[in-house]
């Protein structure tokens, strides 16, 4: 089976908001230090530190969902040093770099739980077909022929570039050469999980099992420690790709390692009745019975969990990604993520590969998120927009076992945080912030990313990516991938 397989078998309490945050950003209110939005230093006498980030309001999604109405974050050395009104944060630090807030809102970076980055080469490839014919009429050929380390460098800047631009902070990646992946993550700034994809025939970077799982954990070795923003992991594939022993294998290796697991599970149909077939019971209730959520696992998508395995996921602190937007593309059903999350369990949002998406967008998985909640329980107050941009943030960090370090905006933790405008006309009027950023806003709409206090893209620019260069070497990536499928289908 070809490893491609892989892509397509493939949060809450109420806000505590100030009376402002249900009206529009609002002017300058009289606050009691002088000049919140002034230009830096705005404080000569201050603490010196490296970064304050204003916004008319400061989301922190802190477990009280406190939102602080012109607000100021400070930052020094990656870290969260202080979150308060800005007029307070500008009078106690001095700090070399301000991004204003001017009609902006700042929030934690989102959380992307499940991805193949380089697959962006892909998007669009084909689309709208039965999932055979696009299997092994397109997708698979193209990868067969193409993948190697040059692909997923220029697939993984594409993708870093996309998520840089649409405000996210955190992946976690399944693909494969996990070292050029790693250090495209180095170089453009974001946190990353990168997987050793580990699969039960030959792949681009392995001939086996037992051979990615040696070279996986020889690629955990190399980056484990080397960067704290990047977690080397281990990404076994699914049930119907490995056998019991390869399972339980990558599980050992994985604790050997102290590392997690991201693995597609009870993704669909198909997984379950192979489950059943092969192993005599349904997918979830298998991986328990072998032990292997005895360590971290992340399961992407999560669609048809049976009524008994939900609480296997809560009790087992297994961490679900949703990626909405891949299951209604492909077809694989509907999460039951209301459920889920009654019951405790984890769960974040994803994108999955751009081949079935075909984006990177968070913001579209929200609001789909949402949508797909509502209307499969004929319910509209199911799945709230306070609820969804907490799996995008805090709930996700959490599913992802990060929420010590990213996910909200609190003090000691990473300074991962974006500012989104609110200047396009689409947020007029503002009456609800959290409403506009779920039901509104879009990747477009993110003005700076910042990832351990170092900024990715201020007003719009990416500033830790030559997007000039990636745009060229990906056009011209995807001619030849295109010209070679037009000569396999004459
Ligand atoms: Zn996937």
């Amino acid at each position: 089976m070809n490893p491609l397989r892989q892509v397509l078998a493939l949060l809450l309490p109420s806000l505590i908001l100030t009376t402002a945050a249900c009206s529009p950003p609002a002017p300058e209110p009289a606050l009691e230090a002088p000049e919140p939005q002034a230009a830096a230093p705005a404080n000569p006498d201050g603490t010196a530190i490296d970064l304050i980030v204003h916004g008319n309001y400061v989301l922190t999604m802190d477990e009280q969902m406190s939102v602080v109405e012109n607000g100021a974050v400070a930052v020094d050395e990656g870290v969260i040093v202080a979150v308060g009104p800005a007029a307070e944060i500008d009078s106690r630090y001095s700090a070399t770099n301000v991004l204003q807030g001017d009609n902006r809102i700042v929030l934690p970076g989102l959380v992307n739980g499940h991805s193949h980055a380089a697959m962006t080469l892909l998007r669009g490839v084909a689309d709208d077909l039965e999932l055979m014919t696009w299997l092994n009429d397109y997708i698979f050929p193209a990868e067969v022929e193409f993948v190697d380390p040059e692909f997923v460098r220029i697939g993984t800047e594409l993708a870093c570039w996309e998520m840089i631009r649409g405000g996210t902070t955190t992946f976690v990646d399944m693909y494969y050469h996990p070292d050029t992946i790693a250090s495209v993550v180095d170089a453009c700034g974001l946190r990353a999980y990168v997987s050793a994809t580990v699969i039960g025939q030959r792949s681009p970077d392995a001939e086996g099992a037992q051979d990615s799982i040696a070279k996986g954990l020889a690629f955990i070795e190399r980056w484990k420690g080397k960067n704290s923003r990047i977690t080397p992991i281990f990404g076994p594939h699914s049930n119907y790709t490995l056998n019991e022993e390869q399972l339980r294998a990558t599980r050992l290796a994985a604790n050997e390692a102290r590392v997690p697991i991201s693995i597609h599970l009870s993704e669909s149909p198909y997984e379950v009745e192979y489950s059943k077939q092969t192993y005599g019971t349904t997918s979830i209730d298998f991986y328990n019975s072998i032990g292997f959520f005895d360590g971290l696992t992340i399961g992407a998508h999560v669609v048809w969990p049976t009524e008994e395995e939900i609480p296997i996921l809560a009790e087992r602190k297994v961490g679900v990604i949703h990626n909405p937007t891949s299951n209604m593309k492909i077809a694989s059903g509907i999460s039951p993520v209301t459920a889920m999350l009654q019951a405790g369990v984890r769960v974040g949002l994803g994108t999955d590969g751009a081949a079935s998406n075909n984006d990177l967008d968070m913001w579209e998985e929200m609001r789909l998120a949402a949508f797909l909640q509502k209307v499969d329980r004929m319910d509209p107050t199911v799945l709230s927009a306070s609820t969804v941009i907490t799996m995008a943030t805090r709930g996700g960090a959490e599913a992802i076992g990060l929420a010590d370090k990213v996910g909200s905006l609190t003090v000691g933790r990473r300074a991962d945080l974006i500012q989104v405008s609110f200047d396009d006309v689409h947020f007029v009027p503002t009456y609800d912030v959290i409403s506009h950023l779920v039901y509104v806003a879009d990747e477009q709409d993110v003005a700076s990313t910042v990832v351990d206090g170092r900024i990715l893209m201020k007003d719009g620019e990416i500033l830790s990516l030559d997007t000039a260069r990636v745009r060229r070497e990906a056009t011209a990536l995807a001619a030849r991938i295109q010209a070679a499928l037009a000569k396999r289908n004459q």
